[in-house]
């Protein structure tokens, strides 16, 4: 059996669910999602944080457009998406040019004593900080609220969501783009790649050059809140060289390892040798030992070389969109990538400046 459409979305994720959401209004959109749930690959197993200082200047760029729609998500929930956190870096002695590097492409960031780092966060080690910073602004995503609103939002357009739909083979002919599963075949003149850690094995299925795009492995612990203390209220806080975080989560703290090994495109699970070490560095800044993981899992982080996200039209085939390689950026920058994605396609020429669409373009990576 054939289905025709005017947009084929390949990806369930945040990014194939975010661009849908706005092509729905424009044509027949459907997305195609290989897992029987949405958002069960990295979409599902982020940190759900929003850092206006996190990462390059697009997507520094990109976060800050996004934040109107996160406190405004039309459509999606009558509150803001975001909830205060505020994200607290600290350096031990080795660490400080890190810090000192990260601070001088930074905005509304304060530099912190040892002593208010540790007001703030009281299980940390005063001996081993030697200069903290925080970004007060710093917040939690509602990323499970963001997830199911844009699904409603392409069903409420009129756009389709398949879940158990492998795409196994790709063609084009005369225009027209087939995307083949096990259980059907689906036309049309657009195809989004949004296969997150897979978008290269699509570019590949499709016959078109890949971009390069490296599977990062990023690995969570969840460990029982410190006892003795409300840790609610805590900032997510991370070393400044990026090789520990812990976030807040209720009664729990997310430990991660910082971890950026590269794999292949997989169901990415947490390993155990990594994840030790990773705890045994956020043990050696506090006082409170680690007696228990409760939990743990890892997911993937898909950056190419310039760690820029990568949402275009390719020159080598007509009609064969790019919305891949977020890193560990794609919740937070997916309302102005979506957003952006959908103009592109649709055609519409927006007042956006040049310089970031070519900061973008798949193009830039040939
Ligand atoms: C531990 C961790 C912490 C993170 N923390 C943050 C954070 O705090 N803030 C932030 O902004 N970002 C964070 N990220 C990054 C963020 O999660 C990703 O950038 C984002 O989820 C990428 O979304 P995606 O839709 O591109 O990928 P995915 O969610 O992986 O979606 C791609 C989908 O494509 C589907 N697919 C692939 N191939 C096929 C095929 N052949 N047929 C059909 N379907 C296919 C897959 O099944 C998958 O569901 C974190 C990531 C990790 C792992």
């Amino acid at each position: 059996m054939k289905s025709n459409y005017d947009f084929l979305v390949i990806g369930g994720g945040i990014a194939g669910l975010g661009v849908a959401s706005h092509l729905a209004k424009h044509g027949k959109a459907c997305v195609l999602e290989q897992e029987s749930s949405l958002g069960y690959h990295s979409s599902g197993r982020s940190a759900a944080i929003f850092i206006r200082n996190y990462g390059n200047k697009v997507l520094k760029q990109l976060t800050a457009s996004s934040e109107t729609f996160f406190n405004n998500p039309e459509g999606i929930a009558d509150h803001s998406l975001l909830s205060p956190r505020g994200e607290m870096l600290v350096a031990t002695e080795n660490e400080l040019e890190d810090l000192e590097a990260y601070l001088s492409d930074a905005t509304d960031m304060e530099s912190l004593t040892t002593k208010e780092a540790c007001d703030l966060v009281p299980i940390l080690r005063p001996e081993k900080i030697a200069a903290a910073a925080i970004e007060t602004e710093a917040q939690d995503i509602d990323s499970d609220l963001l997830l199911q609103g844009y699904i409603r939002l392409i069903k409420s357009h009129g756009g389709h969501i398949k879940p158990k739909q492998h795409v196994q083979k790709i063609s084009y002919e005369n225009g027209v783009w087939t995307l083949t599963t096990p259980d059907e075949s689906y036309e049309a003149p657009i195809l989004i790649n949004a296969a997150g850690a897979w978008a290269d094995h699509i570019a590949t299925l499709a016959n078109i050059p890949q971009i390069g795009l490296m599977p990062k492995r990023r690995s969570m612990a969840v460990i029982p809140a410190p006892s003795g203390y409300d840790s609610s209220d805590w900032p997510l806080f991370a070393s400044a060289s990026e090789d520990w975080y812990a976030k807040p989560q209720g009664e729990k703290l997310y430990i991660s390892p910082a971890d950026e090994d590269i794999v292949e495109p997989h169901d990415a699970w947490a390993d155990d040798m990594v994840l030790a070490e990773g705890l045994y560095r956020y043990e050696e800044m506090v006082t409170a030992p680690v007696t228990q993981v409760e939990h743990s899992w890892a997911g993937l982080r898909n950056f190419v070389k310039d760690k820029t996200p990568v949402v275009g039209f390719d020159n080598h085939a007509s009609g064969f969109f790019w919305l891949a390689g977020q890193g560990g950026y794609g919740i937070q920058t997916a309302p102005a990538l979506s957003e952006i994605a959908c103009d592109l396609i649709t055609g519409k020429i927006d007042s956006r400046p040049n310089d970031l669409l070519e900061a973008l373009t798949p193009n830039r990576l040939r």
